[in-house]
């Protein structure tokens, strides 16, 4: 393999690895998105059970008022009942009584009801908190992780920039200028090897007698693509 050829694959490799490192960079703050979109649904889940609790409370607070009225409505009535003088207007309070009592009646049905809707929303609220929890201290944990990864990628991307520059210091300018524009507008093997007789970066066609050179160490410039064709390890005719 020809040195300026050589240089090259070690820049290429080396950005490879950039590539890769930067790749696994970018995936970090979407995989942050999914934990919090993860974390937030349960939140919003918790304050929905949250809110129907509140419902329930607001009701059974309301039917307690209304049972203590009606109680001390009746009473009322009762303390009336001794001083009517007709006996319509007896049988008129008496009237007013019973139906007071029976919508008492009725509120301690509601009550009861009340009660077994706060029992079953108290245990889907707290399903949903530890539901919850657990997505906040999994969130957590996954995070801290994601952190450690940002810094050991960052760390070695850095080191990785450093190995770059060294050896792109060693390519001579005007390939380095073509490399680099290759690399910019896509094609990522620039040096490529040969496989069944073809560019390897688009697999046109090689000629036998090439391929024989190309074997041979000599370095072939495809026609199509531009890359320049080695024998490589993997390579065959
Ligand atoms: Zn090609």
């Amino acid at each position: 393999m020809e040195e300026f050829i050589a240089r090259l694959l070690d820049l290429q490799d080396c950005d490879r690895d950039i590539d890769r490192l930067k790749a696994d960079l970018k995936s970090i703050p979407e995989e942050r998105k999914i934990h919090r979109m993860d974390t937030e649904g349960h939140e919003a889940k918790f304050n929905l059970f949250k809110e129907s609790m509140d419902a329930i409370k607001k009701k059974q607070k309301k039917l307690a008022t209304d049972k203590t009225d009606n109680t001390a409505r009746i009473a009322e009535y009762k303390s009336r009942l001794l001083t009517l003088k007709s006996n319509s207007e007896y049988t008129a309070m008496l009237k007013q009584i019973a139906n007071t009592e029976k919508m008492n009646d009725q509120i301690d049905n509601m009550i009861l009801e009340a009660m077994y809707e706060e029992d079953e929303a108290s245990q889907e609220l707290d399903r949903a908190v530890k539901e919850r929890d657990r997505a906040v201290k999994r969130s957590k944990i996954r995070e801290e992780s994601l952190n450690e990864k940002l810094q050991e990628l960052e760390a070695k991307l850095a080191d990785i920039e450093i190995k770059r520059s060294s050896i792109a210091a060693k390519v001579e300018p005007r390939q380095l200028k073509v490399y680099d524009k290759a690399r910019s507008s896509g094609h990522r093997e620039i040096v490529t090897g040969i496989k069944h007789c073809s560019c390897g970066g688009c697999l046109t066609k090689i000629p036998p007698q090439k391929a024989g050179e190309i074997k041979g160490g000599k370095t072939y410039v495809c026609p199509l693509c531009g890359s320049y064709v080695v024998w490589t390890s993997d390579s065959s005719f």
